[in-house]
Parts: C-alpha cells; structure tokens; sequence
C-alpha cells in the first residue's frame, strides 16, 4: 500500500504566505511550493523527511511568495518553476520590494515555465497546473487529483491546524488545490496591482476552479484551508447572481 502523501504547510515571511512541502514518504521526493521566505525553516523540514526537492514552483511571483526562491534553489539545486505570464514581475522584484519597504531578495533563473495542463511529479504523486490568471497574470493553482494524505503535522498555525480538521472530518484521501492568492477562505486575491484584473480573475474562478469537485480541500496563499464546496456556498465573490 502506497503511503501518506506528506503536505507541510509553513506560512513565512511578514506577509504570512502559505509554503507548502509535498513530499513522497517512500522515494524521499517533494517539491517546494512558494518559498516567499524562512528559507531555513523550509530546509529543517526537508531534513526532518529526509527529502530531496526535484522542483521549486511559484504560484506566481508577488515578494512574498518567491522572497526564498533563489536561496532554496542555490542550496537544493532543484529546478524554479512558474508561469511564463509572471516573468515580468519577477524581474520587477526590486520594485516590489521597495513598494514593502524591504530589502530586494537575491534574484534567480528561472529553468522551467508551466502551461495550463502541466504535471508536476514527486515519487508517486503528481499535480496539475491550472493556469488561473487574474491575480497576476501568470498566477497558477497546483490540483492533486485523491490520494492518501497525512495530516498536515505543523501546530504553530491556524492554517495548519484548520487544515488537520478538515483532514480528519473528510477522510484522509481527497483531492487538494494549492491556491495561490486566487482563492482565499471566504475572500478572493486582489486585481489592484500590477497585471491585475478582476474580470480575469472571475473566469479562473468560475471556468477553472470551481469545476473541481466540492470536496476539494484548498490551501490558499495566505490564511486558513478551506474546501471547493464551503466557497461555492458561502464566498461573497462566488455566489450566483
Ligand atoms: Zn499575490
Ligand atoms: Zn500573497
């Protein structure tokens, strides 16, 4: 029997971005999604496996979710991955930065751009890329179609712990949506900044996201996990009429 997917999810940094390590139990494989900061934090964990990371994904390339890119990418070798349409911003980063009122994080390249219908593999999982434009306009979601899933095993947040809840009131093997600033619980990302756009983001919403199944848990880019079903009732943003 295959093991528990293992899904740590860590928020860095000042803005609190969700980092999420997917890892494979049995061949020590994971990727790395959004490693905005904490960059030691993140390798603690891939130790505590024993994991070696095959690729880093950037939802998309706002400061506080690719401020740790191109550390983790220096120390683990592994690949940047992330929607051509955000390349742009990413090279804007230092501008970004300056916006926070921060230091400009190191600069990295980038080895792998993702399209609509991407796989993303590690051991025996693998995720799909929906390119979900709106946010920005390279912002991606990563879907894992079921699985066997462990229990999110952080206790320091309220997405974590949230996350646990909702693990063990719906069984341990559905499918999960990584976010990214797209959907959030009861909210959706921002379309003020730069390449934002609401009508875009409205489309990735009702085309592409809520076409997944209600039962999907979703981990957003910031604050509590949440699930497909929950947002198509109770989301301002997404109820009909
Ligand atoms: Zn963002
Ligand atoms: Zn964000």
């Amino acid at each position: 029997m295959a093991q528990s997917l293992i899904h740590e999810v860590i928020p860095v940094g000042m803005l609190q971005c969700n980092c999420s390590i997917l890892g494979d139990p049995t061949t020590h494989e994971a990727i790395v999604v959004d490693p905005g900061d904490e960059v030691d934090r993140i390798l603690e964990i891939l130790r505590k496996h024993k994991l070696k990371v095959l690729a880093i994904v950037s939802t998309h390339t706002h400061i506080d979710h690719v401020g740790g890119l191109a550390r983790l990418h220096e120390v683990t070798g592994a690949p940047v991955l992330m929607h051509k349409d955000d390349l742009e911003l990413y090279r804007h980063l230092d501008m970004q930065a300056e916006w926070l009122g921060v230091p400009a994080p190191e600069m990295t390249n980038v080895d792998e751009f993702l399209r609509e219908g991407d796989s993303v593999k590690w051991g025996e999982f693998e995720a799909r890329v929906i390119h979900t434009p709106g946010h920005t306009p390279g912002s991606l979601c990563l879907y894992l179609p079921s699985h066997k899933v462990a229990l999110p095993s952080t206790g320091d947040s309220q997405a974590a712990s949230r996350a646990s809840s909702h693990a063990k009131e719906h069984g341990t093997t559905g499918p999960r949506l990584i976010a990214g600033d797209t959907l959030f619980a009861g909210s959706i990302g921002r379309t003020d900044l730069w390449g934002g756009s609401l009508p875009e983001i409205m489309k990735s919403l009702r085309t592409k996201v809520l076409a997944l199944p209600d039962e999907t848990f979703v981990l957003p880019g910031h604050g509590p996990a949440t699930a497909i079903g929950a947002e198509r009732e109770s989301n301002p943003f997404l109820r009909a009429g």
